[in-house]
């Protein structure tokens, strides 16, 4: 952008002063009802929010373009804004424009980010993340990781040094906004990491390398925390990982506190952000990112919604603190197997006392968020009605308390939390204090209970008893005059007044002074009137101020307590996802699986959570399958024709050991499994295409990575990798990647696949073993069994998915005839020995030369190899047939 400063107006050098402050933010100000932005970040908000771009007229040249959004309905473009990864400062008038002399003062009031907006509208499950990543100096990576959550004070951190760990660790506490020092945008050592954050697409907010230094960042957590806290985590979490969390704190503080904000209440902290928690990335079941989308965890594919997501599909807590606890478990299952049977004692206990549940269940729906409501106090944004929240919440626990004593006779976790601190001392302030049901706004009515403060009493009993006097001057006024419609009314800018209609005019009074002349008649005012009104006007002022002080001094008694909430909070928060574990199990007949450090996954008559529960409602039964994977049965290559259930069968297998190691149930009739330390899952590209990331190149990299970081404890799902390139090429790699699994990894591993030829290495390789899933033939047509079978299939069954796709009779029967043909050109062509057993021997491929003889014309060898190359699977039936009808056309036919 081009700015003339010497010819811009006042206004404008105001804005240009906050936007050099600020370039790389959208800069908002507030300009009568709009809120608009200049310049460049004009024509970002018009394109991004769908708004005309209009032109602000200068004095000279041309004009300034400039687009704006109304006052009124500014939240709603600003959490669009941000949703869109866009830090939004908003600049408003910070003095009364008709006491303003000059141009009216406008400041910075509020600075939205990604990672910091606590958006009053956003689903209430969702945590909204702020992560920062420092990096120690030197050449080798070693990464420190915090991450927060502005609205409910969730703080933590941890370190590492492998980069492919660091990205999984962003992607699962679901960044929405990474914070690294700028210093680093330009370090050389730093590039390969920050190319992966871009890579895995996210929003990255440089910060001063000032305040992102080492004893800067530890400044701002000593002010926040203490500096004994600080001290105590010295030995736990490196420098780099304590520098991490404070730039984040330092930057919530900054975006939260500093603003010259009109409504924010003097004295407002983070003292919600009460503690730092370290943990060890590797103290869970490692999910990458890949995992994460492709089991449909927290997103579907394709829509992106809840439905058909796991979380979808258990999420029966009552409380939204309860469902961010249960999306956290789901990212992070556990590895140790003591912890996992002590969820699982906590479900069984819930299970046995049906009553009990529903109690605490009955209970913990009318507690509120508490973790989201301690923030808004104490950072200065509360009203009465959430302390009146706050107080109605503590008054259940009591009760639940009492119902929770059966259950926890049986489970530690439970018992913990029967003896959790209920805070009655905070509940009785909140009780002396406030009435029943407060009003939202102080200075509307009750907020504070009578008898609480006796000069309150007293100002509002004057304000009470001069409103009761006005009624008596009407009365009054009434019979002295003898005119019966005379009214003492009230309104905002004249204040107190007699109104007396045009017929009665007649009989005013001559002590009356004419105040207004209305349509309808003339309103007075009395001397005794006027002195009541002063009365009463500043009675209501000095009560205003009066609550003011007392609500401030209760929100300084909640916020003395945040700790204490906090902890409180969390508790309640596991004690509702324990619970809703617990009612889905009892609902769905889920089994408690044994899960311990033995090295073998075996389930029987497992089904899909998400799939099982749709399936039920569309009336058609899941079919149960039993899985075994273990010592001698490492690598099961699954065969079996499209749409018979192979990806079905391989992301339950993920999704029980996934809830397994939560600590959860499991859809089984019974389930033994060995603890996983990661779970890794690739699908081949043209399964991909929704991601809109289909190519080759992805699909090896990721391979790459898997074969990297793989253990012999980890679980590997591959479904259909190679499929991204050529026949042989995809043969051959999914080949050799196999092997390598089996020689040199020693994961257990699904391999779905539609290369036959691979179920020949269970011929060479010990531990590999055969698996299908069964399709019946009937009539020409097949049937979906759904059932995992051992053995290998040795069709594929393509024509006759085809023909159930729609494909013409014709073009089916077409089909059968050439695939014949093939088949026989392939036994001629040596007995059984398939490309697999040609890569395994070592023998050289089979030739296949169906289409080249000597009675196929020129034009017809052309549509044959156009028809050999076809890639069914990633065709719809319209492309198909059109195509058909282009060989067709090309035949002459
Ligand atoms: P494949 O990977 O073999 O092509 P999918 O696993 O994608 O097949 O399954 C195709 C469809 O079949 C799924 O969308 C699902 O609706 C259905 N399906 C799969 N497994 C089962 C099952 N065990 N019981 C019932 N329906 C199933
Ligand atoms: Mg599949």
């Amino acid at each position: 952008m081009t700015v003339d400063l010497e010819t811009a107006t006042p206004m404008m050098r105001q804005y240009l002063g906050v936007k050099a402050e600020h370039p790389t933010s959208i800069v908002l100000v507030r300009m009568g009802d709009f809120y608009e932005a200049f310049y460049d970040d004009a024509k970002a908000i018009a394109s991004l929010l769908d708004l005309t771009l209009t032109a602000r007229a200068k004095e000279k040249g041309e004009g300034i373009p400039m687009a704006g959004v109304p006052h009124h309905a500014v939240d709603g473009y600003l959490s669009r804004l941000v949703q869109l990864g866009k830090t939004v400062v908003l600049v408003d008038q910070v003095e009364d424009p008709r006491k303003a002399r000059g141009l009216v003062r406008r400041e910075v009031t509020r600075i939205l980010t990604p990672g910091t907006f606590v958006d009053p509208d956003a689903p209430p499950r969702d945590a909204r993340t702020l992560a920062a990543i420092a990096r120690a100096p030197g050449k080798k990576l070693s990464w420190g990781l915090a991450s927060l959550d502005v609205a409910t004070g969730a703080f933590r951190a941890t370190h590492g040094d492998a980069i492919d760990a660091l990205i999984d660790e962003v992607a699962r506490v679901d960044a929405r906004e990474v914070l690294l020092a700028a210093s680093l945008e330009t370090d050389e050592a730093a590039k390969p990491m920050i190319a992966r954050l871009i890579e895995a697409r996210a929003i990255v907010t440089y910060v001063p390398s000032a305040d992102a230094s080492p004893d800067a960042a530890r400044a701002a957590l000593v002010a926040r925390l203490g500096a004994e806290e600080v001290a105590a985590l010295d030995p736990v979490l490196p420098k780099e990982a304590l520098t991490a969390a404070g730039t984040a704190l330092a930057f919530a503080e900054r975006t939260q506190l500093a603003p010259a904000s009109l409504e924010r209440a003097a004295g407002a902290t983070l003292g919600h952000i009460a503690e730092l928690q370290p943990y060890a990335a590797g103290e869970a079941l490692i999910l990458d990112q890949e995992a994460r989308l492709h089991l449909e965890l927290f997103r579907a594919a394709g829509a992106g919604g809840k439905r058909g997501t796991l979380i979808g599909s258990i999420d029966e807590a009552v409380t939204s603190m309860g469902g961010r606890v249960l999306i956290e478990w789901i990212a992070r299952p556990l590895i140790d197997p003591v912890r996992i049977a002590e969820r699982q004692d906590a479900v069984a206990a819930w299970i046995a006392h049906p009553s009990a549940l529903d109690a605490v269940r009955a209970s913990l729906r009318e507690v509120h968020d508490l973790e989201r409501l301690l923030g808004r106090v104490v950072m200065g944004r509360s009203n009465p009605r959430d302390l009146a929240a706050l107080r109605d919440s503590l008054g259940r626990i009591p009760d639940m308390m009492l119902a929770l004593a059966e259950p926890a006779a049986r489970s530690k976790i439970l018992a913990r939390i029967a003896a959790i601190d209920p805070i009655e001392d905070v509940r009785a302030s909140l009780l002396r204090a406030l009435v029943e049901a407060p009003t939202t706004e102080l200075g509307e009515g009750r907020v504070f209970a009578t008898g609480l403060d006796i000069e309150l009493d007293r100002l509002i009993d004057l304000a009470e008893r001069g409103k009761e006097v006005l009624l008596e001057i009407e009365r009054r006024e009434r019979e002295r005059t003898g005119i019966g419609s005379l009214k003492v009314r009230y309104n905002r800018v004249f204040g107190y007044f007699i109104e007396i209609t045009k017929s009665n005019l007649k009989s005013v009074p001559t002590d009356y002074i004419r105040k207004q002349t209305t349509a309808g008649g003339e309103r007075y005012y009395t001397e005794e009137l006027k002195t009541y009104e002063e009365q009463i006007s500043s009675a209501d002022e000095l009560r205003l101020a009066r609550e003011r002080e007392l609500y401030l001094k209760l929100v300084g008694v909640v916020s003395g307590q945040a700790d204490r909430i906090h902890a409180l909070a969390q508790a309640l928060a596991e004690l509702d996802v324990l619970a809703a574990l617990a009612v889905v199990a009892e609902r769905r007949g889920w089994c408690r699986p044994v899960v311990d450090d033995g090295d073998v996954i075996d389930v029987k008559d497992g089904r899909h959570p998400v799939l099982e529960a749709l399936s039920a409602e569309l009336g058609e039964p899941f079919v149960p399958n039993d899985v075994w994977l273990g010592k001698d049965a490492r690598l099961m290559i699954v065969t079996g024709p499209n749409m018979a259930g192979k990806s079905t069968i391989m992301r339950q297998t993920a999704l029980i050991v996934i809830l397994a190691q939560m600590g959860a149930f499991v859809p089984a009739r019974e389930a033994h499994i060995g603890l996983v330390d990661r779970l890794f899952t690739r699908v081949g590209a043209s399964d991909d295409l929704s991601r809109g990331r289909s190519t080759f190149m992805v699909e090896m990299a990721e391979t790459a990575r898997i074969l990297r970081s793989a253990t012999a404890r980890s679980l590997l799902l591959l479904d259909e990798i190679g499929r991204g390139t050529s026949t042989f090429d995809g043969l051959a790699i999914a080949w050799a990647v196999a092997e390598h699994i089996h020689d040199v990894v020693g994961a257990k591993t699904m391999f779905a696949t539609h290369y036959h030829e691979l179920t020949e290495l269970s011929r060479e390789k010990p531990k590999v073993v055969n698996a299908h899933v069964a399709v019946r033939e009937w009539n020409e047509q097949i049937v979906f069994l759904r059932k995992l079978l051992p053995g290998p299939t040795n069709r594929s069954y393509g024509v006759q998915v085809a023909r159930l796709a729609g494909l013409p009779a014709k073009v089916v029967a077409r089909a059968r005839a050439v695939l014949a043909a093939l088949e026989a050109q392939d036994l001629k062509a040596g007995d059984r020995s398939g490309v697999g057993a040609s890569l395994g021997g070592g023998k050289t491929a089979p030739q296949l030369h169906l289409f080249g003889g000597p009675s196929t014309s020129a034009g017809e060898k052309k549509v044959l190899e156009e028809l050999r190359a076809l890639v069914i699977d990633d065709m719809s039936p319209r492309q198909a047939l059109a195509r058909l009808a282009e060989m067709q056309a090309a035949l002459g036919e």
